[in-house]
C-alpha cells in the first residue's frame, strides 16, 4: 500500500483560503505546476526560497507514492518591465545594456538558475518548458479567446477583455479583489494606452521596430503576453484541470488571475484544484526583490563575500534557515538568523553521526512508532516543515538519551527510528550531510599527508618507516598501491 493512501495530506489552498484534503484529478498521480524565473538575471535568495518550497512539496508527494509531474517553465520572452504590459521586454532590455543577443541573457542566467538551484540540492523538475518554445500553442489561445468574443485586436497587439469577463466571471477570485476596486486603483501609465479598459491584460503585443524577440502571428509581427504562457504549458502538460499551481505570494495578482481567466475562457474550466502561494523572504523589513537593489545572492552567502554576512554559509545551513519557516509564513533574512539555523543544522547532523554508537537491547522505552506518525502528521498538515524540524530535534533528544543508555530501543525499532530520520532529514527535507563529507575530505587528506611523508622517508632511505607507514595503514584497511605517477590509495 502506498503511503498516500494511509496518510491524509492537506494543502492550503489559496482560491478557497482553507486548507483541504488533498485529491488528486488521477488517483495516485499529481500534475503539478510551478512558475519558474524570468532569466534575465541572477535569481536572488527570495526567488531561490520560493522555487525550494515548492521542492519541498514535490519531494514529500513523491515521498508518499505519488508519481508526480512536475513542470516549472522558464520565462524567457514576453515579461515586460512593467505588470501592466508597458516598458521593455526584461531580457531584451539586458541585452541591449550588455550589447549581446537577448538568448545569450536567457542561456547566461538559465545556466546560472539551474547552478543555484543544483547546490542548495533542489531536484530538477519533470519537464521544464520555456516560453519562446510555445508561441504556437499561445497563439492558438489567443485565436480560441478571439473567437469567444473575450479578446479584441487593435493596432497588432490582442487584450483579453476583463470587464466583459468580469460581466459573468469573477475576474479576482483568487486575489480576493473586486473589479471595482481596481478602477478605483489603477492608473493609466501614460495615458496613451490603446486598451479599452486599464485592466485589460494582453494576450499578444505588438512588436515596436527596434524590438529584437518577435514572432509572425496572425496579428503582425510581435511577442505574447507574459501570463499566456502559463495557461499555454500547464495546460499542454498537465491537462486543462490538473492538482497543484505554484508561485510565490507576488504572482496572485495580476498573473495567476490572469491565468485563470485565460483558462475559463478558452477550456471552461477551473484550471487548478488546489493554487499554493509561497510566502516571501524578507531583507531589511522589506521584501527581497531584485527591482529594489534590497537582495542578496546565494552565492554571495556560500562565498561570505556581503557585507551584511559574518562569514560563509554551506548550502546545506541556508536550506536548514529556509525549511525551518512555514513556507507559507513570511521568513527574514539575517546575519542572526542564518547562524543560528546552522547551529541547528550542526546538531542535527552531529547526532545522526552518532545513530551508530546506539546499542540496541531488547525492548524500546521510547515510542518510535507515535514519534514517526508526528514527523508524518507535520508534513500532512499543508507541508509544515517548521514542526517536521521540531518533531526531528525530539529524535535528536532519543539518541542522546539512547547513547547514555537513559532509554532503550530494539533492533525493529532502531531500524524505523534510522530509516525515517534520514527518510526525513535527506529525501524531503533535502538536506546533505556536510560534516560526514567533511570527515571523508579529511581522511583522504590525511592519507595523502601519509603519503608524502612516506615519500620522503624512501628518499631518505628510511625503509623501516616507509614499511612502517604502508603496514600500518594496511592494518586500518587504506591500501597504498605504487606506480610510475607516484603513489595512489584505496579504502576498504
Ligand atoms: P521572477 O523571476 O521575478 O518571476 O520570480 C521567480 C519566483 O520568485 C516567483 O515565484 C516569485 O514570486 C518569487 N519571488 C520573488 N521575490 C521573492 C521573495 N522576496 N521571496 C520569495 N519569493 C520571491
Ligand atoms: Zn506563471
Amino acid at each position: 500500500m502506498e503511503l498516500y493512501e494511509t496518510n491524509q495530506l492537506k494543502i492550503y489552498n489559496s482560491l478557497s483560503k482553507s486548507k483541504e484534503i488533498f485529491k488528486p484529478v488521477v488517483e495516485g498521480n499529481v500534475g503539478m505546476y510551478v512558475c519558474g524565473p524570468t532569466v534575465y538575471s541572477n535569481v536572488h535568495l527570495g526567488n531561490v526560497r520560493t522555487f525550494m518550497s515548492f521542492d519541498l512539496v514535490f519531494r514529500y508527494l513523491k515521498q508518499l507514492g505519488y508519481k508526480v509531474r512536475y513542470v516549472r517553465n522558464i520565462t524567457d520572452a514576453g515579461h515586460l518591465e512593467n505588470d501592466a504590459d508597458e516598458g521593455e521586454d526584461r531580457i531584451a532590455k539586458k541585452a541591449r545594456l550588455e550589447k549581446i543577443e537577448p538568448m545569450e541573457v536567457v542561456q547566461r542566467y538559465t545556466v546560472d538558475f539551474h547552478e543555484t538551484l543544483q547546490k542548495i540540492n533542489n531536484l530538477p523538475p519533470s519537464i521544464e518548458p520555456t516560453a519562446t518554445g510555445h508561441i504556437v500553442e499561445q497563439i492558438e489561445i489567443i485565436k480560441d479567446i478571439l473567437q469567444k468574443g473575450m479578446a479584441y485586436e487593435i493596432n497588432g497587439s490582442v487584450y483579453f477583455d476583463v470587464l466583459k469577463y468580469n460581466e459573468t466571471e469573477h475576474y479576482g477570485i483568487l486575489s480576493g479583489r473586486n473589479i471595482e476596486d481596481s478602477i478605483h486603483n489603477t492608473r493609466e501609465l501614460d495615458g496613451q494606452s490603446e486598451k479599452k479598459n486599464p485592466q485589460d491584460f494582453a494576450l499578444w503585443k505588438r512588436a515596436e521596430e527596434k524590438h529584437i524577440m518577435r514572432w509572425p502571428s496572425p496579428w503582425g509581427e510581435g511577442f505574447p503576453g507574459w501570463h499566456l504562457e502559463c495557461t499555454a504549458m500547464s495546460t499542454k502538460y498537465l491537462g486543462e484541470i490538473f492538482d497543484i499551481h505554484g508561485g510565490g505570494m507576488d504572482l496572485k495578482f495580476p498573473h495567476h488571475e490572469c491565468e485563470i481567466a485565460q483558462s475559463k475562457v478558452k477550456n471552461k474550466v477551473n484550471p487548478v484544484n488546489y493554487w499554493m502561494h509561497a510566502n516571501m523572504l524578507i531583507l531589511n523589513g522589506q521584501k527581497m526583490a531584485k527591482s529594489t537593489g534590497n537582495y542578496i545572492l546565494p552565492n554571495e552567502i556560500f562565498t561570505g563575500e556581503n557585507n551584511i554576512l559574518s562569514k560563509a554559509f554551506s548550502p546545506s545551513a541556508t536550506r536548514f534557515f529556509m525549511m525551518q519557516a512555514h513556507y507559507r509564513s513570511v521568513l527574514d533574512f539575517s546575519n542572526d538568523a542564518l547562524e543560528a539555523a546552522e547551529k541547528g543544522y550542526i546538531k542535527l547532523m552531529e547526532a545522526l553521526n552518532k545513530l551508530d554508537n546506539i546499542e540496541v537491547g531488547k525492548v524500546s522505552s521510547v515510542n518510535i512508532g507515535d514519534w514517526k506518525q508526528r514527523c508524518y502528521e507535520a508534513m500532512n498538515d499543508d507541508f509544515n516543515s517548521s514542526v517536521l524540524i521540531a518533531n526531528l530535534f525530539e529524535g535528536v533528544k532519543y539518541i542522546n538519551l539512547l547513547i547514555e543508555k537513559k532509554e532503550t530501543i530494539s533492533a525493529a525499532d532502531f531500524k524505523e527510528f534510522q530509516n525515517t530520520l534520514n527518510t526525513f532529514v535527506f529525501d524531503v527535507l533535502g538536506l546533505k550531510n556536510d560534516l560526514e563529507q567533511n570527515a571523508s575530505e579529511k581522511l583522504n587528506g590525511l592519507v595523502e599527508m601519509l603519503i608524502k611523508m612516506r615519500k620522503e622517508a624512501r628518499d631518505n632511505r628510511d625503509w623501516a618507516l616507509s614499511d612502517k607507514i604502508r603496514d600500518e595503514l594496511a592494518v586500518l584497511g587504506i591500501q597504498l598501491k605504487d606506480g610510475k605517477e607516484g603513489t595512489t590509495f584505496s579504502i576498504n
